[in-house]
């Protein structure tokens, strides 16, 4: 409900830019964010330049500073989680260079403490006690896929047993029927651990795979046997940062031409939504088909900018502000 009051003329897409803290131990503590301001402003700097001469401003919904909590982030994200149960298709993603904190947004640094949850946990929960609260006049049925895409290749992360297909939108993936935030726990180190298990050392995957969690909620109304569907895709892109075609050969290369076409291929959609264009280039890449119906329609899509503070990042992080713009 708060979500459909605050939006704005673009419609449903909202963006909030979240910058990392500087990490323990980091020699670096120059910043190139010069100001976060309450309304979604942000400045930041070119350091090479003098004065306000390098400065640019952005403006996003929202920008979190480096000192907002978890718990902060989410409780402008819980509308949208709610909607869900009403029946709306929701996408929530995060956008950003490898180490911006991508996966601490979506994830959290463990599922261990609470306190550190990411979204994803602290939506399954909000799903589930919704749900229990309304269960005298809707039954829910909550069900999760996850999925990695990598060079244009879907891969199910959470194969194996409890294989269910019912639902068509990541066809081939499994789906796994949740009953607690302890399920999607569970359910989501196992997804974890196959991603890793792929990765060779040299090679981090993870920041070069799109990594998608998709949350299938079937409400029956138990007075009219009404049907409520809908869904939540919860993506943690691969890292933006752009590869210098002159490093890179052979397999590396054939990795950076795939992240780049899909995150081109996500801006195009999103710029025509928020265009309101006729047209939507859906097929463009597996990313957007896999996520087409939570992106257009009556579907809400949310997009976590995230930024590295520091000066030696300036250059991603204004090819990151750029990205975002775009769509904002
Ligand atoms: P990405 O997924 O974009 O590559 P990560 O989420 O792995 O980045 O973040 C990189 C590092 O920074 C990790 O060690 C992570 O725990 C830490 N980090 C990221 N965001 C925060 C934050 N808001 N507060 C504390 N640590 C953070
Ligand atoms: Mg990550």
């Amino acid at each position: 409900k708060l979500f459909n009051e605050i939006q704005d003329l673009k419609g449903n897409i909202r963006v909030y830019c979240r910058i990392r803290p500087f990490l323990p131990g980091q020699r670096e503590k120059r910043t190139s964010v010069e100001h976060v301001g309450e309304n979604g402003e942000l400045v930041v700097a070119d350091r090479s330049k003098p004065g306000k001469e390098g400065h640019r401003l952005f403006k996003f919904n929202k920008v979190f500073g480096s000192d907002a909590t978890q718990a902060e982030v989410y409780s402008d994200t819980q509308p949208l989680i709610r909607s869900v149960l009403d029946g709306y298709n929701v996408c929530i993603f995060a956008y950003g260079q490898t180490g911006s904190g991508k996966t601490y947004t979506m994830t959290g640094p463990n599922s261990s403490t609470k306190e550190n949850w990411g979204v994803n946990y602290r939506a399954l929960n909000d799903l589930f006690d919704i749900s229990q609260r309304r269960k005298s006049s809707i039954t829910y049925e909550i069900g999760v896929q996850m999925v990695e895409i990598y060079n244009e290749q879907v891969r199910d992360l959470l194969s194996g047993d409890g294989t269910q297909k019912k639902y068509p939108s990541v066809p081939d993936a499994s789906m796994h029927p949740v009953k607690s935030t302890s399920d999607v726990i569970q359910l989501m180190g196992l997804g974890l651990k196959n991603r890793v298990v792929s990765a060779t050392a040299l090679n981090e995957r993870s920041s070069r795979s799109h990594s998608v969690v998709t949350v299938h909620v079937r409400g029956m109304d138990l007075k009219t046997g009404s049907a409520l569907i809908g869904n939540l895709h919860l993506v943690d892109l691969a890292g933006s940062e752009r590869v210098d075609r002159s490093e890179v050969i052979g397999d590396r290369l054939k990795e950076a031409q795939h992240i780049n076409k899909s995150l081109s291929a996500l801006g195009d959609v999103i710029f025509a939504l928020s265009q309101k264009s006729s047209h939507v280039p859906y097929r463009n890449s597996k990313l957007t088909q896999v996520l087409q119906s939570s992106l257009g329609g009556q579907a809400k899509t949310l997009m976590f900018v995230q930024l590295n503070p520091e000066t030696s990042s300036y250059s991603e992080s204004l090819s990151t502000l750029k990205f975002a713009e775009r769509v904002a």
